[in-house]
């Protein structure tokens, strides 16, 4: 039910963000409307991404198109898991002689990883940041992201089923499993920030803490810890193998760029708003938590694959991720980290671009776009 604010503060610094408040400040009504004296319309120059007053609930006017646009097309690529074709990888991994131990520990492992990572982030965009944007325009994109992490789920679950695995050992890896205990114990306390029902935002400090949880998962939750577990299951599928897992962690990887880019446009949008938020010692934190943050997707590298594997090892991984790492703190507006890094699976760019008649492994005909969204070009 719409709740009524009493008190309309003025806009600006130092004001909590509020989940449910009609009207502003600024921007009277046309003078032939009846409405209360305080009433005024929602212009976008008055719209802030944190600590904004304007009315959460009304969309436009736009003023982040970036925001709208990235929702549009996130639903233009529509997909669900059960519309993909598992029989080939059912087949391969009951046959005996399909697959190594060692590629068989790598589908585990990178499992064991994903079946608990995508509610994490569903959970964290529902109980957390969402509450905190007052843009609706972003808020609009985050409904679609966190249905988005829900379909992950559901593809790493339908995997899990289809594959006939221990659904105990891999539901419970990221306990069990010290490299990915790890990486998920690095995330929580960001997570837990956000979702903290007492955290508002509105101060200096606060604001810094929501926007660094923002970089966590953004750069470095879904723009890093999810980088070596997608080149293991696009590398199966470029040899023919699990090619039904590839196809789903294509898809997947195609909403995870997009949630990862959208983020990056959000923590932009908040720094060019919130300058004072930008210290150097904010800075220098940053790059801590994104060194920390290799080194953990490294060891989670070495322990999926301990020997050499569907043409990857683990020090190629070394290279790889300093080459991410380096482009996140580019797209934030930090230096690079690791000097001359290169990229040694440029193939993984090809991955995103679903935008043809047929996938990449050419198993079916796709066309997720519907009615409106068509586009014939
Ligand atoms: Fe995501």
């Amino acid at each position: 039910m719409l709740q009524f604010e009493e008190n309309v503060t003025t806009h600006g610094s130092g004001a909590p963000a509020s989940g449910m408040q009609l009207g502003s400040d600024v921007a009277p009504a046309s003078s032939e409307t009846t409405t209360a004296p305080e009433f005024r319309r929602v212009t976008a120059a008055d719209k802030r991404v944190i600590n904004g007053q304007t009315d959460v609930n009304q969309l436009v006017p736009f003023k982040y198109k970036w925001a709208w646009e990235k929702y549009l097309s996130a639903c233009a690529n529509h997909w669900m898991p059960q519309e993909i074709q598992m029989s080939r990888d059912i087949a391969l991994w009951k046959d005996p002689n399909g697959l190594t131990d060692d590629e068989r520990r790598v589908i585990k492992r990178n499992l064991g990883f994903f079946v608990t990572a995508d509610s994490l982030a569903a959970n964290n965009i529902v109980l957390g940041t969402y509450r905190h944007i007052t843009a609706p325009e972003c808020r609009q994109y985050l409904l679609r992201q966190a249905f988005e992490e829900a379909i992950h789920t559901h593809a790493y679950q339908y995997i899990v089923e289809s594959l006939g695995l221990d659904e105990g050992e891999i539901f419970n890896a990221y306990h069990e499993i010290s490299s990915i205990r790890d990486k998920d114990e690095f995330l929580i306390p960001f997570i837990d920030t956000l979702t903290d029902p007492a955290f508002k935002t509105g101060t200096l400090e606060n604001d810094q803490q929501l926007l660094k949880s923002l970089i966590v998962f953004a750069c470095i939750m879904e723009g890093l810890f999810f980088y070596v577990g997608f080149v293991q299951i696009l590398a199966f599928g470029r040899q023919n193998k699990m090619t039904g897992a590839a196809e789903q962690y294509q898809y997947i990887l195609r909403d995870e760029s997009m949630h990862c880019n959208f983020g990056i446009d959000l923590i932009n949008q908040i720094k060019l708003e919130n300058p004072q938020l930008w210290t150097a010692e904010f800075r220098e934190e940053i790059e801590g938590l994104m060194r920390k943050a290799v080194d953990l997707e490294y060891r989670y590298a070495e322990d999926t694959m301990p020997r050499g594997v569907l043409g990857l090892n683990a020090p190629m991984f070394k290279e790889y991720l300093r080459y991410i790492a380096n482009r996140r703190c580019q797209q934030i507006g930090l230096d690079p980290m690791f000097e001359g890094a290169a990229n040694p699976f440029p193939w993984m760019s090809e991955m995103t671009d679903l935008k043809k008649e047929r996938n990449f492994f050419e198993t079916r005909v796709i066309e997720y776009q519907t009615g409106g969204a068509l586009s014939w070009d």
